[in-house]
């Protein structure tokens, strides 16, 4: 039988495919977007000056300062850039720290963004923004900050190193994870997350094998398109609370964060969730999916302890506590004593186990 469910799509285009960066001045064309802001990270300034020669004259500018997290002295700059250089609209090329700026300028301005995704860590698709002040990263949501136009080159990250490919992966399958136990989650959103999480299962193996195998960068960028989708649609949970607390308060990488985060969380979950754990399952072809995680975080050559990710020891207390003075919406209770004792694991770099500590 199919349980009542209610389904919003989000408004987005998407484009995806090789060599699909040429068509930007087209996208931004369609938008009635004339002149942009390009957005990029530091180490990522060579992509953006491409884009803005193909805008020519018509660029406002490039501003090449966008950092992790979101933080938001950064933002309050690009803001005056965006303003003096007037500019009415963004093209951000990179990962999620690019994407957040651009986001976070949105919500500020309302003005269209344009979004190239180069890494898989998924945030082009949601309407969601982290931002980091004073050590503290908060999440808000709204409409504005959901991106009109994501254009999707696989060629784009072929550069992307084995490291950076797993780990955002990573993320983007925590991402589709939490949708299928997500409070109001639905069929729709379950079979695409399902897509998502095996197609990324089987690529990164072949990416961190072969950075060139084209089969793998384009199932990659395909089950990271998925998985934002998903993630778009249904609110996070215990795992999501988890990472943006650690990271707003150590600044730890985001993407290795999470998935080291990940089995944990899902072996805390697989009793409370235990149809959508069986789902995963599946898509892992594994009978015990913190385990396959744990072991995909092996393989792939992720750091597994949040200590060598270099999070202090006392950092567990301060993580339990935000975690349970500010709790997300979780399929099991959150537990002090298990939560705390998940963080010890992941801190250590232990397997992921159950505690049944109700
Ligand atoms: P990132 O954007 O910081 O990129 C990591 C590094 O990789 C950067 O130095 C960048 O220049 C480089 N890089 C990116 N693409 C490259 C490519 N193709 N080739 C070579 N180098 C490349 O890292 P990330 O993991 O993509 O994003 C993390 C950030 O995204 C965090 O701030 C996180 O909060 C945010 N995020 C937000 C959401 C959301 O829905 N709001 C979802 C996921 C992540």
């Amino acid at each position: 039988m199919i349980e009542a469910f209610e389904y919003n799509s989000l408004p987005s285009r998407v484009v995806f495919g090789y060599d699909t960066l040429k068509s930007v001045v087209d996208e931004a064309h369609k938008l009635g977007m004339h002149r942009p802001l390009v957005l990029t990270t530091p180490g990522s300034a060579n992509k953006g000056a491409l884009i803005a020669n193909m805008f020519g004259e018509r660029c406002a500018g490039l501003y090449s300062k966008a950092q992790m997290h979101t933080p938001v002295e950064i933002t309050e700059h690009a803001l005056e850039n965006f303003f003096n250089l007037k500019a009415d609209g963004t093209v951000a090329i990179g990962g999620g720290s690019t994407i957040g700026l651009g986001k976070a300028l949105a919500l500020q301005t309302d003005c269209p963004q344009i979004v190239i995704p180069t890494t898989y860590a998924g945030s082009e698709m949601t309407p969601y923004l982290g931002q980091t002040k004073a050590g503290v990263k908060t999440t808000l949501t709204s409409m504005k900050v959901l991106p009109e136009t994501v254009i999707y080159d696989v060629s784009l990250t072929f550069s992307l190193s084995a490291h950076l490919s797993a780990a955002s992966g990573l993320n983007a399958i925590a991402h589709a994870v939490e949708a299928l136990y997500a409070r109001g989650t639905n069929p729709v959103v379950r079979l695409m997350a399902v897509e998502g999480i095996s197609t990324l299962y089987r690529a990164l193996p072949q990416i961190v094998a072969d950075a060139e195998n084209k089969d793998g960068r384009s199932g990659a960028l395909y089950g990271a398109w998925l998985c934002s989708s998903v993630q778009g649609q249904v609110p996070t949970a215990l795992h999501h609370k988890l990472c943006h607390a650690i990271g707003g308060a150590f600044d730890l990488p985001h993407a290795d964060t999470h998935a080291n985060i990940l089995p944990h969380v899902v072996a805390y979950n697989s009793r409370a969730a235990a149809t959508a754990i069986e789902l995963l399952g599946g898509a892992l072809e594994a009978s015990d999916p913190a385990k396959a995680l744990f072991a995909l975080n092996q393989e792939l050559k992720i750091q597994t302890s949040l200590q060598d990710l270099g999070m202090p020891e006392h950092g567990i207390e301060v993580i339990v506590s935000e975690t349970m003075n500010k709790p997300y919406w979780n399929p099991r209770p959150m537990n002090r004593i298990a939560i705390e004792k998940l963080l010890r694991r992941a801190w250590s770099g232990e397997h992921p186990q159950f505690d049944d500590d109700q």
